[in-house]
């Protein structure tokens, strides 16, 4: 738990939210700004910044949790798709530095984009080099 995280201190009960469900590990509310009704972010209950510190034992919960929210979203609020999310890191846009996935509702012709709409970076290197780098950084 980190003292002054504002997302830790929704977990606490500190700061009011419109909590969705909570388990053991994870804890899933309302986007204060949502970008479509149902907008839910799921979130780890420790104060955990990055998906990969994530506690690999954690991330099946969290993620269960993350289905849950989907199953709901459809449900009853009839959304045929989702958009899951997350800006993971200060460049790719994080604000609040507490991991959040973002859940958001779809629907046909919301005038939403997919996830190549986001990112549009032209490539310096060949599909060879990067293969060859990720794979030896996954020996370490
Ligand atoms: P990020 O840009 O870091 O991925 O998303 C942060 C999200 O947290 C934003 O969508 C923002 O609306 C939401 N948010 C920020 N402060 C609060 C808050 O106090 N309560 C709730 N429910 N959402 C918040
Ligand atoms: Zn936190």
């Amino acid at each position: 738990m980190s003292r002054d995280c504002i997302f830790c201190k929704i977990v606490r009960g500190e700061i009011p939210s419109h909590k969705i469900l909570e388990d053991e590990n994870s804890f899933a509310f309302l986007d204060i700004h949502p970008l479509a009704d149902g907008h839910t972010m799921i979130i780890p209950k420790d104060h955990i910044e990055r998906f990969e510190d994530v506690p690999p034992v954690q991330l099946g919960k969290l993620f269960e949790s993350v289905q849950r929210v989907t199953k709901s979203l459809k449900n009853s609020l009839k959304a045929p798709a989702v958009t899951i999310g997350i800006n993971n890191g200060h460049a790719a846009g994080q604000v609040v530095p507490h991991l959040h996935i973002h859940v958001i509702p779809r629907f046909e012709n919301d005038g939403g984009g997919s996830v190549h709409s986001i990112v549009k970076i032209s490539p310096t290197r060949s599909l060879e080099e990067v293969v060859r780098l990720l794979q030896s950084a996954l020996k370490n």
